[in-house]
């Protein structure tokens, strides 16, 4: 793995100094757990010198191992600067499968950059015969299916898009997310429950980041008399836990369908993505 290179030919005994080979600079677009995972396997791997970008979306985001930056790289063409400025030889693009624009940025700026890059896309969740779900392509169109019957409902479903919901005023609505949203979700000073404040009274909030366990989320949702939980199919483990209680206490799910999968090459999983990047030239 490390060349050794010769320092002096002509000596009898020849001096050796080890050196590491050229690495691959590796840009990992963050923002899953899978973007953690893929940044601790290839911190400190000789062949690759990783960064992790991360958006920045919450107040105090969870470090990856390695070096990282945080904030957006300012559309396609800022990301293609990036490439270009940095060196970077390739990208796994490892944002959560409902961040599109991250995605096809990427795959604009690496097409420019004349960068190979793979997205890393999770399966997503199945519906097994004893589930509930009701599949819905949108946001909005989760809402527009909610009605009393559904009341108290259970909203796992982040905080950015929760406007959608201003339009169920006489449904009662549990929002879990990692920490408090306005309206706009504007950058304010608000404090948390100043920023509650700014929503309907018929919005209550929990703040909690996953992994959630099922005992967990069973005395969650027995707790506040949950009827029906909306979320997105994100896949992955971490968030499962809800839907293995929805199936045991027969609630609804109302599930909100993948967006399309990025255009190119998709690895399923962190070590397939590894194998991606070891077979790169
Ligand atoms: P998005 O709509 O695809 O991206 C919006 C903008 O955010 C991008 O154009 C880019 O800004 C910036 N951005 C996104 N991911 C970035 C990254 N890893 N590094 C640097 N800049 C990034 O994304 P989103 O849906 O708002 O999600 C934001 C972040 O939260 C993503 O990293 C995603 O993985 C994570 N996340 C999203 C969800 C979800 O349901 N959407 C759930 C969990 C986690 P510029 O154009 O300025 O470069």
């Amino acid at each position: 793995m490390f060349q050794p290179v010769v320092l002096a030919s002509h000596c009898k005994i020849r001096n050796f100094i080890y050196q590491r080979p050229m690495q691959k600079h590796i840009l990992i677009l963050g923002g899953s757990s899978e973007g953690f995972t893929i940044a601790s396997m290839l911190h400190d791997h000789p062949a690759y010198k990783v960064m992790s970008s991360l958006a920045g979306r919450t107040s105090v985001p969870k470090k990856p191992k390695g070096p990282y930056r945080i904030g957006g790289f300012g559309g396609s063409e800022g990301l293609e600067q990036y490439i270009k400025t940095h060196q970077i030889d390739a990208i796994i693009d490892a944002t959560h499968p409902f961040a599109q624009k991250i995605s096809s940025n990427a795959n604009i700026a690496a097409a420019k950059a004349n960068c190979p890059i793979l997205h890393l896309w999770r399966k997503e969740w199945q519906k097994t015969n004893d589930d509930h779900w009701i599949d819905v392509p949108t946001m909005q169109a989760a809402a527009q299916h909610l009605n009393q019957t559904h009341s108290p409902v259970f909203l796992t479903i982040g905080r950015l898009e929760l406007a959608a919901f201003l339009s169920c005023t006489e449904i009662t609505l549990y929002s879990r997310a990692i920490e408090p949203a306005t309206k706009a979700e504007q950058k304010t000073k608000l404090s948390a429950s100043d920023k509650e404040q700014a929503w309907p009274d018929n919005f209550h909030f929990i703040y909690a980041k996953g992994p959630f366990t099922y005992e967990k989320e069973l005395a969650l949702i027995k707790q506040h008399n949950i009827k029906a939980i909306v979320t997105k199919n994100s896949g992955g483990p971490g968030a499962y836990a809800k839907l293995e209680v929805a199936r045991t206490l027969k609630l609804p799910v109302i599930m909100i369908s993948r967006p399309e999968k990025p255009k190119g090459q998709i690895a399923t999983n962190p070590q397939d993505a590894l194998k991606w990047l070891e077979n790169l030239s």
